[in-house]
């Protein structure tokens, strides 16, 4: 009970015409193989930069052992891989605290507005080194959030990351936060949270498997740039867990759209109907 089964149709040529044989493959073999694809992609982002890291521990023992220069530019790039692990074992950390809270619905009150303000200040020091502007329109009108404080701040930090990362280096970024409708039908809809940059968008075809976890459009690119991969699929986990909604549009040469909904106190307050 509980469990759903997914049949395999197997469709072969005989002599005697089609055989259609089903197998029962259920759901947790789906979850196993899950599991499997997973832990394989740890291992290889982890043992990406352990071999360099292996890599140049070896030089500095050999041929950079008395090239001060060289051992400086090493040390910089050691650092940085050092930085990567750290960043993947935080993601993952996160995003298997999400999970552990399962379904359990978050109750602080949030202010949405203020965890908005809050995280533009604390990227100001990435901010300052770049010429990206970012815009913000509240019209939030004091309406609060039912969620879970902390991960709400990981929600809107990776979404301007992100729009900071992929746009483009003297881009803008409008975010929008507004009210739930005066529409009584609109209102369980709950606070819009939207982060739009005009950067160069995304490809129709990547777009639903964007919160995937490890799915980059351009792996090189997010590496390069110190991306783990998992922050989309923290943001989605967090939002589920909100009984939120998540959707991503983008225009290639445009710009992409995060736009996120999520329940306000105000549904508490509708008359049953
Ligand atoms: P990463 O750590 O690689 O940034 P994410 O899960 O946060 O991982 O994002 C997954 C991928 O989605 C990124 O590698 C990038 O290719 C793409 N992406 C995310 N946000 C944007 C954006 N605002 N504009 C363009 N591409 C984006």
């Amino acid at each position: 009970a509980g469990r759903d089964t997914v049949f395999q149709v197997h469709i072969a040529n005989s002599p005697l015409g089609v055989v259609l044989s089903f197998k029962d493959k259920t759901a947790d073999e789906d979850i196993g193989q899950l599991r499997r694809d997973f832990v394989a992609n740890v291992s290889h982002e982890l043992r990406t930069p352990l071999t360099a890291l292996t890599g140049f521990i070896e030089t500095l023992r050999g041929a950079a052992k008395s090239d001060p220069v060289a051992q400086d530019r090493f040390l910089s790039i050691m650092e940085r891989e050092a930085g990567r692990m750290t960043r993947l074992v935080d993601d993952l950390l996160s995003l298997s605290r999400v999970e552990a809270e399962g379904r359990v619905r978050p109750s602080d009150k949030v202010d949405l507005s203020a965890v908005v303000s809050a995280t533009i200040a604390n990227l100001e020091p990435v901010l300052g080194q770049s010429n990206v502007q970012i815009h913000v329109d509240d019209q939030s009108d004091g309406a609060l959030v039912q969620g879970d404080q902390n991960q709400l701040r990981q929600v809107v930090s990776n979404l301007i990351e992100n729009a900071v990362k992929y746009g483009h280096v003297d881009g803008n970024i409008f975010i929008f936060i507004t009210t739930p409708s005066h529409e009584v039908a609109l209102r369980a809809e709950g606070l819009r949270l939207i982060v739009r940059d005009d950067g160069p968008g995304i490809a129709p075809h990547h777009l639903a498997r964007l919160t995937e976890r490890f799915y980059r459009v351009d792996s090189h690119r997010s590496r390069e740039i110190g991306g783990t991969g998992l922050g989309l699929a923290i943001v989605k986990h967090i939002v589920n867990r909100h009984r939120g909604r998540l959707q991503i549009d983008s225009v290639e040469g445009e710009g992409t759209i995060f736009t996120i909904v999520l329940p306000t106190f105000f549904e508490k307050q509708m008359p049953v109907t």
